[in-house]
């Protein structure tokens, strides 16, 4: 595409944007600390709940020093309910690797960014672009909708082929003067006007240019060619109570919800009643020798889906008479304390159900 058709585009499109946009603390600053976080923040949350995170954030940690300096526990507490926990520790281990590789200041060069922890191509675009006006073209999923849609592209954006394509096309079209103002104005048009269903296409400043208003395919596109496999969890968690305490542990490995705390859990292949998960081997191992153990509650049953998984979650409040050998891989703290404990939003929701 030469620079004169991208002109066609550009034009409309930034006048639009300088019009229309959100009035968003993010957008008021080209300090790359700040845009890193906002970004980050944002991947996978809407803006109206990513400001409050991000404010608190913000306030605790105001820079990449502040940030490098606190204990993982801590980032973990502040993420608290935002979910997919592993932007906030990738935030961390990046902000120690800023301080001890760039001797603290916020690199510039795309290469040196991408090389972050927990940064990829589009964050690295975003904070090129938005705080050192450099050429990079962001493409997420708002960018890749609108650009499906203009040009009436059918190729599926989660393939191979697709995502060259899209990338392609998206630095072709990039405003190289104004690389900050276009990328935000192509992500706000598809944040706000050429939303997944009933876009408003008439109010469109690009509507006159829009190729699938043409063939009528707008609400077909763009098009994904084949969902994950979604593979449950059974998780049954055991809220045990004894003389005001319970015990919990720090989750370890790769596995979802790295590092956050967790009731006693016994993971089972597919959905036990209690009377069942009393004959299961692990339980037998937590409770050898105690006799029988009194259930305090109807458990408390949740389905969380996470992006590739269902976790089926069952928790069972627990009183017992004596403490176990069982549960001397767990830490045994006053169930008061349990909020300075960063957990999982499922059970931040258990806990909150239970109040
Ligand atoms: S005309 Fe409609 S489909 Fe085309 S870019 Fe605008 S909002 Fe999207």
């Amino acid at each position: 595409m030469s620079g004169m058709e991208n002109m066609e585009f550009i034009v409309p499109l930034e006048k639009w944007y300088l019009e229309n946009k959100r009035d968003l603390p993010w957008r008021n600053t080209t300090d790359p600390y700040v845009i890193w976080i906002s970004e980050v923040i944002l991947q996978q949350t809407r803006v109206i709940q990513g400001l409050d995170y991000f404010n608190r954030f913000m306030t605790r940690f105001p820079d990449v020093a502040s940030l490098a300096e606190a204990e993982e526990d801590e980032v973990l507490k502040y993420w608290q309910g935002l979910g997919y926990y592993s932007r906030a520790r990738n935030l961390h281990t990046a902000a120690r690797q800023i301080m001890d590789d760039f001797g603290g200041l916020f690199p510039k060069n795309y290469r040196d960014v991408l090389s972050l922890k927990g940064i990829g191509e589009y964050t690295a675009a975003a904070i090129c672009s938005f705080a050192y006006r450099q050429p990079y073209a962001v493409v997420d999923g708002n960018v890749y909708r609108v650009l499906a849609r203009l040009f009436d592209i059918d190729v599926p954006i989660d393939s191979t082929p697709g995502k060259k394509l899209f990338v392609k096309l998206a630095s072709d079209l990039l405003d190289k003067k104004r690389p900050d103002v276009y990328n935000q104005a192509i992500m706000e048009l598809g944040a706000l006007q050429c939303v997944p269903r009933s876009p408003h296409c008439e109010l469109c400043p690009l509507s006159d240019k829009c190729l699938s208003l043409i063939s009528g395919r707008v609400e077909k596109l763009p098009v994904k060619q084949g969902k994950t496999v979604v593979k449950p969890r059974f998780f049954n968690y055991l809220c045990i109570s004894y003389q005001g305490d319970t015990w919990i542990r720090q989750r370890k490995g790769k596995d979802i919800w790295e590092n956050l705390y967790e009731f006693v859990l016994i993971e089972t292949d597919k959905e036990y009643s209690f009377e069942e998960l009393q004959h299961t081997e692990e339980y037998c191992r937590i409770f050898n020798g105690l006799g029988k153990v009194k259930v305090t509650a109807l458990p408390l049953q949740k389905r969380h889906v996470l992006s590739h998984r269902i976790i089926n979650a069952y928790f069972y409040s627990i009183e017992i008479e004596s403490v176990p050998e069982g549960l001397s891989g767990y830490i045994r703290i006053p169930y008061t304390e349990l909020e300075n404990y960063a957990v999982s939003r499922l059970t931040h929701i258990y806990l909150e159900q239970r109040k």
